[in-house]
């Protein structure tokens, strides 16, 4: 792609965007009475027009069927679930049977080390990121303490190279090799939070697996915005939330994958509930955990139905949008495009001032882009907000740029390019 930095070229790839009606479909922040350019969707995506609808449709059932609503209506609330899980095996290529929605993220990721890390004798070791999201630390130390291990001894985390801000995938299967006797898990997410590296999920597994180990990823950063297939890489389990990409409201309901090799596993440890007893017999109350077939035997819990349904009400927009190819595809576009425009930033000045520590590889990265500042960060990052641009801050001196292809526009990325030139021109950078 030649890129250029004129409003011109912005809006004559616009133009020919198949993607540039879903746009509309969102709902955005305003400043000045225009829409901000929102670069954030990382952290929570945009509300689609539709969620209110969906709401009320489920208020609606509630009003009209009261407790029959489980059963009655449009959407009985009892197998709703299963209205998500055809959209959503696709965005993260598997199964249908192989996903469900429940709880929120952290407490899943519990939930399946719960069942997945199994520590015995010598083999208790976890290899993870360094610097994976703070949640999934604590959860992995609190999980590794109440096995009655030291986290500091049964924590292996992998750092990238002096001077280097990325993992290279041959010290991740190396670290793996190198520890495969003690092994027990091998726990990634699939984009890093902080650098929007995004790892080799199928040759980490393979490796994971060669060591004798399970292999689990969680994918807040990576479901609904790159191409996965958790299903053909092997992947043991996954989870996700869905109110980053995948635009289903603060504190949406989060996503498991449970690969199908594990199904018929009666020796897996779970944290059972009513919600994961199989479905035919489930209202019989009998005693005796009988886990339903599938993901969804993991299930706990009650479905929450308002989460779920403006879960649904952004899923039945990816699935209007066809498969996250067609996303990624203007996702690098318009990914590019930020790249492109922080580059020529760097060239005017002769100097980096902006050092992008997200891989140039497009194999190796989704929408976003993390940017050190080398001066002045803060204060930059203040300025796009005040003028419109909402990323986000990560300390010391990171801000994450998100151009997400459902709702953001080359209009947008050239605008947030123009108003940091003006940040610049304004520290006197
Ligand atoms: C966003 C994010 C979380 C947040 O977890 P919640 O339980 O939803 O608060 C956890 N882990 C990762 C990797 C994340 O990116």
């Amino acid at each position: 792609m030649e890129y250029q930095n004129t409003l011109e070229f912005a809006l004559q790839m616009d133009e020919q965007d198949s993607l540039k009606d879903f746009r509309s479909k969102f709902l955005f922040p305003q400043h000045n009475g225009r829409d901000v350019i929102y670069l954030c969707g990382n952290s929570l995506g945009l509300q689609p027009k539709s969620a209110s609808q969906y709401l009320q449709d489920q208020l609606n059932a509630w009003h009209k069927h009261g407790v029959e609503g489980w059963f009655d209506g449009d959407d009985p609330w009892l197998t709703y679930h299963n209205k998500l899980t055809g959209t959503l095996s696709a965005i993260v290529g598997a199964k249908k049977e192989e996903v469900t929605v429940m709880n929120s993220l952290t407490v899943n990721l519990h939930l399946l080390m719960v069942s997945f890390y199994q520590p015995k004798g010598k083999r208790y070791k976890i290899i993870m990121e360094a610097g994976a999201f703070p949640s999934d630390q604590y959860a992995v130390e609190s999980q590794v303490k109440f096995h009655g291990y030291e986290p500091k001894d049964a924590i292996i985390e992998i750092h990238p190279r002096d001077g280097e801000h990325i993992l290279r995938t041959e010290d991740i299967i190396q670290t793996i090799q190198d520890n495969a006797g003690e092994l027990a898990l091998v726990l990634f997410s699939g984009i890093n939070y902080y650098t929007g590296q995004f790892f080799d999920i199928g040759t980490i597994t393979k490796a994971a697996h060669a060591a004798g180990a399970i292999a689990g990823f969680d994918l807040a950063h990576a479901a609904g915005n790159v191409k996965l297939e958790l299903h053909n890489w092997g992947a043991d389990f996954a989870c996700w939330c869905s109110y980053k990409y995948m635009n289903s409201g603060p504190g949406g309901i989060s996503g498991i994958f449970v690969h199908e090799k594990h199904f018929g596993d009666t020796s897996l440890n779970r944290f059972a509930g009513w919600w994961g007893y199989r479905q035919d017999k489930r209202f019989l109350m009998a005693p005796g955990f009988d886990a339903a077939i599938g993901a969804e035997g993991w299930q706990v819990s009650t479905s929450p139905i308002m989460l779920m349904a403006l879960h649904k009400a952004s899923l039945d927009i990816f699935g209007e949008a066809g498969n996250v190819d067609v996303l990624r595809c203007k996702g690098d576009d318009l990914t590019g495009y930020m790249e492109f425009l922080l580059n020529k930033i760097n060239a005017d000045l002769g100097y980096t001032l902006f050092e992008i520590i997200t891989p140039t590889d497009v194999k190796q990265r989704g929408s976003q882009l993390s940017v050190v500042c080398s001066k002045r960060a803060k204060n930059i990052f203040n300025y796009l907000t005040q003028n419109g641009v909402i990323g986000d801050w990560r300390e010391p001196d990171v801000i994450r740029l998100a151009p997400v292809p459902l709702y953001n526009s080359f209009k947008d990325i050239f605008e947030a390019g123009r108003i940091l030139t003006a940040a610049i021109k304004e520290l006197g950078l």
